[in-house]
């Protein structure tokens, strides 16, 4: 439903498009023979604004989707709520590092022959009710498939990216019977489009799972559609459920990291769900000032993420001097937009992401006395906030604006607290590059992976962060970061927050820089090499595209596998 493309394109809201994008960056590079399929969205996803008292705003985002991308010939239709509407594909190359190029194919309804009600399903990403969320998902699924046939894809795999495209699993079924109506469907039927599709789930978050009433699929998904869908169990407590539909037709099943895998077996307790966790671009992630010595030290990082361990051989000086470069660049940033002029020696702490009311970005703030307290003890504090709330979430935004005045009330010599404006791309390199640390506190187990801190850690910037998620896997104490103790009560949880700033990191930080480099050191060594995705996508590769085809496909032409 969303990739994060290019940075002047507002076709992401977090970090589940940005993830997306990420892979395709390494798709490119390494030469897989692969196509991605989203929305157009037109009107983006929201530019964000923010008053002195913390209160969100919204504003489309319209971008020139002619400028940037190249229209296809054909035009497919599909019924939505009795209407028949027609979508048209624009394609993006997405250029890798060894000059390979995948497409990505935005659908667009904004068609002249369309009802004016439909011309406007592919303009906002998770804009709208829930009716519209039903229609784009008919879109993305349905109209993915017949777009991808219509431009003479023979996919040997389909991978869905989250249950927002579950809906192809209907249109491969429909290719295979061939006009029969789905009624007919038989198992062998289905065991072929199974064999076809993978399915990615992404949140132990209920909410983050699509439901629509059956009243709702009746009506715009159709009777036929939605009686098949029910007669295969694809409902869960009375609602269509997208991630059963998902689930139902897929060979293979997973969580983004080891834990997420679990939680998702107790979730969907009869189905097999393996992990595969996630990762970042590791191009796109790390600096400039870092890339120039990672191109001097390891020459074929961008095409080998793994030679990242040899980060392990650059000196401690290298280090510094990068980090500074990249923590000035930061500081700029912020006193462009917000006139301040942070200290280039303060300790600097970062945290943004979407404000999720499970992510607590207000944590930190359980007991504000002692936190200004260990500020003014140890040397000072400097804290960077950003992050946008779905224009529906009314606890997001309430967390934003909690922080926006707990800033204002403490602000002062020894702590300065900042909440930037509108979170995207540029911003969050920026952020997890040039702050000391990055902060993450979610409650368990809600964070189905993360990713922000992997993108920290190719730049030497170690986590403070609860154990959830990827962090479970890239944590070593004193080494890539600290963990925060979590339990059920929050104010243990900020506790440990608190001893470790006061007696671990500060300490550290100002009293003992070479070993505070060494850590930053043994940050990327150990976790840049292996929280990107090019790993990510050779076990997706070998685990979940081609299990039994391995050892043909290291000896076959790319075209070879395109074909099969
Ligand atoms: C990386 C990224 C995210 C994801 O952050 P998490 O730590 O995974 O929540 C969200 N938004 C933007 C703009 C990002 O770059």
């Amino acid at each position: 439903m969303e990739i994060a493309v290019a940075p002047d394109m507002p076709t992401y809201s977090g970090g589940l498009g940005v993830l997306a994008g990420d892979t395709l960056r390494s798709a490119a590079d390494m030469g897989l023979p692969l196509a991605a399929v989203t929305l157009a969205h037109r009107k983006g996803y929201f530019r964000q604004y923010l008053d002195a008292n913390g209160v969100q705003t919204e504003e489309p985002q319209p971008w020139n989707i002619e400028e940037r991308l190249s229209p296809e010939a054909p035009v497919i239709t599909i019924e939505i709520e009795g209407r028949p509407v027609a979508v048209r594909a624009w394609r993006y190359d997405l250029h890798g590092v060894t000059g390979h190029s995948i497409a990505i194919y935005f659908l667009d309804a904004d068609l002249d022959q369309n009802d004016p009600r439909d011309r406007v399903l592919t303009d906002r990403l998770y804009g709208g009710d829930s009716d519209y969320r039903l229609r784009q998902e008919i879109i993305l699924g349905i109209g993915g498939v017949r777009i991808l046939d219509a431009l003479d894809y023979k996919a040997a795999v389909y991978h869905m990216n989250e249950g927002h495209a579950a809906l192809l699993t209907l249109a491969l079924l429909e290719d295979q019977l061939q006009g029969q109506p789905l009624a007919t469907a038989n198992d062998q039927d289905i065991a072929v489009v199974r064999q076809k599709c993978v399915f990615t789930t992404h949140t132990p978050v209920p909410a983050g799972h699509d439901r629509f009433s059956l009243e709702q699929a009746h009506r715009i998904l159709g009777d036929k559609r939605t009686s098949f869908l029910e007669k295969k169990d694809c409902t869960h407590e009375g609602l269509l459920n997208m991630t059963y539909i998902a689930l139902r037709f897929s060979r293979f099943v997973n969580g983004v990291a080891m834990q997420h895998g679990k939680v998702s077996r107790e979730m969907f307790p009869e189905y097999n769900i393996s992990a595969i966790t996630n990762g970042v671009h590791a191009a796109t992630w790390t600096s400039a000032p870092f890339q120039s010595i990672f191109d001097r030290h390891m020459p074929r990082w961008r095409q080998d993420n793994v030679t990242l361990r040899y980060a392990i051989d650059i000196s401690e000086e290298e280090i510094e001097s990068a980090h500074t470069q990249a923590k000035q660049l930061l500081i700029d940033t912020v006193a462009q937009r917000t006139g301040i002029t942070l200290k280039a020696d303060v300790f600097t702490i970062g945290f943004a992401r979407r404000a999720a009311t499970y992510k607590r970005a207000d944590l930190l703030f359980t007991d504000p006395e002692r936190l200004v307290r260990c500020a003014h003890e140890q040397g000072g504090l400097q804290i960077l906030y950003s992050g946008k709330a779905h224009p529906a979430d009314e606890p997001g935004k309430a967390k934003i604006r909690h922080v926006i005045e707990l800033a204002k009330e403490l602000n002062s010599d020894a702590i300065r607290i900042i909440y930037l404006e509108n979170y995207e791309w540029e911003l969050g390199a920026l952020l997890t590059s040039g702050v000391d640390v990055w902060l993450n506190t979610p409650k368990r187990p809600y964070e189905a992976s993360g990713t922000s801190g992997m993108k920290a850690a190719l730049n030497g910037v170690p986590s403070l962060s609860i154990l959830d998620g990827w962090w479970i896997e890239g944590w070593i104490e004193g080494v890539t970061g600290w963990a925060i103790e979590d339990n059920d009560d929050e104010a243990d949880e900020a506790g440990s927050l608190y001893d470790h700033l006061e007696r671990v990191l500060l300490p550290l930080f100002y009293s003992q820089p070479q070993q505070w480099r060494r850590i930053m050191r043994s940050t990327i060594a150990l976790n840049g090499s292996f929280f990107n995705t090019q790993r990510m996508l050779e076990q997706y590769v070998v685990n979940a595209y081609f299990p039994e085809e391995r050892v043909q496909q290291t000896v076959e032409k790319p075209d070879a596998v395109l074909a099969r």
